[in-house]
């Protein structure tokens, strides 16, 4: 993207003509990294599931842009749906506490269902997100994370479809977000520590 939007009364881009967002201190993984990654695991989803329907179940709102990227690469036809829970609010430490604030629309007994998720970092909310989904009786259930830190608290996650493992700092873009921004920058990155601290 090389428009700069000026004069015109909108918001600026996220990407500006010759780098990246000013607030990027280090781009981790790229563009063009990321969705060639998509496309070698949805070719893997592809054979994984051949002859069957599974249902992507994203974690919002995180996952949202991973998750459509992702779909339209796979060719076995797919059904969608979102779930919402609460893990970092606007800090950068989880809590621990995973509340939904949004459940799914359908019923997933009886369905291949393959859990899409932006970041698994101490686990504790995927943790949490499979337990309840197994109680409701899928067929299956996997995951596929974009990205992995490696924390060593961590619970341990069955993370079938795998992205990239980012070393433990705060990244934002490809649908992550420091207070609501970055999320629509197509590459993963960290923040300049003048953003958290402007003073
Ligand atoms: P966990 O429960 O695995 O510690 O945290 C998972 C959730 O925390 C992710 O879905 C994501 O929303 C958030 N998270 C973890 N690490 C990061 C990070 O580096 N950047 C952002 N923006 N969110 C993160």
């Amino acid at each position: 993207m090389t428009t700069d939007g000026a004069g015109d009364g909108m918001a600026p881009p996220m990407v500006v003509s010759g780098g990246p967002h000013p607030d990027i201190e280090r781009v981790l993984v790229s563009s063009a990294q990321i969705q060639r990654r998509l496309r070698e695991l949805a070719a893997e989803i592809d054979r994984d599931y051949a002859g069957r329907q599974p249902l992507l179940v994203g974690v919002l709102k995180g996952a949202f842009i991973v998750m459509a990227d992702l779909a339209r690469y796979v060719t076995v036809p797919l059904e969608f749906d979102f779930m919402a829970v609460s893990s970092y609010g606007s800090a950068t430490k989880t809590s621990g506490v995973v509340r939904i604030l949004k459940d799914l629309d359908l019923d997933i007994a009886g369905r291949d269902v393959l859990v899409v998720e932006d970041i698994v970092d101490s686990g504790l909310t995927l943790n949490y997100l499979l337990r309840n989904l197994r109680a409701r009786g899928p067929a299956s259930l996997e995951v596929m994370t974009l990205l992995s830190k490696p924390d060593q608290t961590r619970v341990e996650i069955p993370m079938r479809y795998h992205g990239f493992a980012v070393p433990n700092v705060f990244v934002v873009g490809y649908g992550l977000d420091y207070a609501e921004r970055y999320r629509s920058l197509p590459y993963v990155g960290t923040l300049k520590p003048a953003v958290y601290d402007p003073s």
